[in-house]
């Protein structure tokens, strides 16, 4: 008789890491299980509230580009598979102090990868995206391929492209625990055990718990998240003529947001929350004072949403390492393991291209892109 529980692989988490990769796998003609603890489009981990934002040009570091070029171009093809609209490209602007991180760092990919971008004076800025009135000592660097994804939309998406291939993803089913198994694994739920070949651990905020054994750096920060509703020229935050945005409002510091959508005109402010090394733990209640720090740092850039009326308010969750590089490696005591995570913060837009990677990490055991940086055994080095 076949057993049916055993699979090529199983994916445990569906949030974006673990949808793609359990896509990417299935597209490939593997029978792969996804585990999903929460319900589809459940707002306890990272993939929740609307929108996130994606760009070519990335003051993070230019060795992200590659990756996000091809993330794009897989976004489109995921829209095409689907039928679902995903992605939204209408431009971006880095805006902060010309030798600031953010602006500093965009120009430096810019220049490294030879992408497209303009450079702008706070009137320029004004000019083109009327919200817009930037203080005098600030400028701007457009990237016109940046815009915005659909975050539950993409993992529906990859989920159901998934199943379309031959996937099966068990939501409400979270796995209880994972162990070697011979060359392969196996994994206990509540409705019993299956085993595969191989497991990805996608389980973000909470692979710090499937991963217990490896006592990795991670920390998991609140992120406070507020949709607004401008009083006045409301227009100016549609989005043919508002960007998304990064705006480094202090050496370091960034705020960012997207044009109005459905729930509103949304912001907020990168890093900076309470921090917990469980994500069971974060402080799920939020407060509308919590965005006093917001509004101070909108003042000198749109003067008209820092006092616009807060509409929606949510709370999310980032897992961190302490260089805010992403994890994607294989376990090292468990090859037939393979450890997604720790996205830091900015994660999102590459779930399409970091899905396709860890196919081939699984399928090929290699990848056409530099991984250096994410290996799991960094701090040990
Ligand atoms: C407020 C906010 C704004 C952001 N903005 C951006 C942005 O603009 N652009 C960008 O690129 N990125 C952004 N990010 C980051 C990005 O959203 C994350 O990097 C990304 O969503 C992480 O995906 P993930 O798959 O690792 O985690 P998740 O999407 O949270 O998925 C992990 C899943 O694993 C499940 N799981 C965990 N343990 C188990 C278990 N034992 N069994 C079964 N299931 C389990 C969880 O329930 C969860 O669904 C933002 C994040 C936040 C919080």
């Amino acid at each position: 008789m076949i057993d049916k529980r055993r699979y090529n692989a199983i994916v445990v988490g569906l949030g974006a890491m673990g949808s793609a990769t359990l896509c990417q796998l299935a597209l490939r003609g593997w029978k792969v299980l996804g585990l999903e603890q929460f319900s589809p489009g459940h707002s306890l981990g990272s993939s929740h509230g609307d929108s996130r934002v994606i760009r070519e040009t990335y003051f993070e570091h230019p060795l992200y580009v590659p990756l996000v070029q091809r993330a794009h171009d897989l976004w489109r093809e995921l829209e095409e598979r689907s039928g679902a609209s995903l992605m939204t490209i209408g431009g971006g602007i880095m805006i902060g102090p010309p030798e600031g991180v953010v602006v500093s760092g965009t120009l430096r990919s810019a220049a490294e990868h030879d992408l497209p971008h303009e450079v702008l004076s706070p009137q320029a800025t004004r000019e083109r995206f009327p919200a817009f009135s930037l203080a005098n000592d600030l400028v701007a660097v457009f990237d016109p391929r940046a815009g915005f994804l659909d975050p539950e939309a993409c993992n529906t998406a990859h989920v159901s492209v998934a199943r379309q291939a031959g996937a099966e993803a068990r939501f409400n089913e979270p796995a209880l625990g994972w162990m070697p198994d011979g060359a392969g694994v196996r994994v206990t739920t509540a409705s019993g055990k299956y085993v595969a070949d191989r497991l990805v651990l996608a389980g973000g905020a909470w692979n710090g718990e499937l991963l217990r054994e490896l006592h990795l750096p991670l920390t998991i920060e609140r992120q406070s998240v507020f949709w607004l509703v401008p009083g006045s020229e409301t227009e100016s935050y549609d989005r043919s003529r508002f960007p998304i945005y990064a705006y480094e409002y202090k050496a370091g510091n960034i705020c960012y947001g997207f044009p109005r959508l459905p729930r509103g005109v949304k912001a907020s402010i990168m890093h900076g929350g309470e921090t917990s090394q469980h994500p069971d733990r974060v402080r799920r209640t939020i407060d509308d004072s919590e965005a006093k720090p917001l509004r101070s740092a909108l003042r000198s850039i749109l003067p008209g949403l820092a006092k616009a009326a807060i509409r929606e308010r949510d709370v999310c969750v980032f897992a961190n390492t302490p260089d805010r590089d992403f994890i994607v490696d294989f376990h090292p005591q468990h090859p037939q393991v393979l450890v997604s995570s720790a996205c830091s913060g900015h994660g999102f837009k590459f779930a399409s291209a970091l899905g396709e990677v860890q196919a081939d990490l699984l399928t090929n055991g290699k990848s056409r892109f530099d991984l250096s940086a994410f290996r799991i055994d960094r701090w040990h080095a």
